[in-house]
């Protein structure tokens, strides 16, 4: 599951290949849309609203989202893509660029004007320009009966985080990752901090919530279970968390410095 900052920095990668120039292929590699042709439609630009990315073109929005596995590449003509061609959802090229969407959990096309429709559900944007904490303090306190892992990985409350900063929030916050919202002191302090740990990592290619970019040093506790935990030295513990299958995910945690 990708985060938000590697969702942004996928929307600004092809926003400087795509926008303002006209496309001269548009290959949608799924059934429903197989048919849609805008070669010729200049791209205006590609933004990222949370971890969805829309590419406009035209009137209409070709809306992405990289789910669990998906990925996009940006190629020079002539190039041997990195990936097997079968993994491709979209291609979309111009004189200079082909850039090829690959396993991508959603791949649509909306009209421009209804974009709500796909996008609307999300919570304030970590890295948007409509970025309100008092709004996402707001939306996570509205049930305090929700494990706060839970809470923060909803994209409705916010929008940006995946399993990497719900986890690592939480280490950071010396919290459990179970632990109720209600019972969550300082939810403000929470959100800020999620603002400033994606922000910091938004334009770096390796993202690091310790500060470290050595291997095996650049999360607290993400990836690391049976590990020492780098503030106490006890082993990190790894388990899934979540009421349902939709929401389970596996989390990692300090049995000392979290409570
Ligand atoms: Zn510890």
């Amino acid at each position: 599951m990708p985060e938000g900052d590697t969702v942004y920095r996928t929307a600004k990668h092809l926003h400087e290949a795509l926008a303002g120039r006209p496309l001269t292929v548009s290959d949608f590699r799924v059934p429903k849309f197989a048919s849609v042709d805008l070669v010729g439609e200049i791209v205006e630009g590609v933004v990222a609203r949370g971890k969805h990315l829309l590419t406009r073109v035209g009137d209409h929005s070709i809306h992405t989202h990289l789910k669990m596995e998906g990925t996009w590449h940006i190629y020079r003509h002539g190039t041997r893509w990195r990936r097997p061609a079968y993994q491709a959802r979209i291609v979309l090229e111009n004189a200079d660029w082909v850039t090829v969407g690959f396993e991508l959990g959603v791949v649509e096309l909306v009209e421009r004007d209804r974009e709500d429709e796909v996008v609307g559900h999300l919570g304030p944007d970590l890295l948007g320009p409509d970025w309100d904490p008092d709004e996402a303090v707001r939306r996570l306190a509205a049930d305090g009966s929700r494990e706060i892992d839970v809470a923060l990985l909803d994209q409705r409350n916010l929008a940006g985080l995946g399993n990497v900063y719900a986890n690592e929030l939480c280490f950071l916050r010396g919290m459990l990752p179970q632990r109720p919202v209600g019972e969550v002191r300082d939810l403000p302090g929470v959100v800020t901090l999620a603002h400033r740990l994606i922000t910091t990592n938004r334009d770096r290619v390796e993202r690091t919530t310790t500060g470290d970019l050595r291997p095996g040093r650049q999360t607290w506790v993400y990836g690391r279970d049976g590990r020492p935990c780098l503030r106490c030295g006890t082993r990190i513990r790894r388990g899934s968390m979540g009421a349902s299958e939709l929401t389970q995910r596996v989390t990692y945690w300090c049995p000392v410095c979290q409570s």
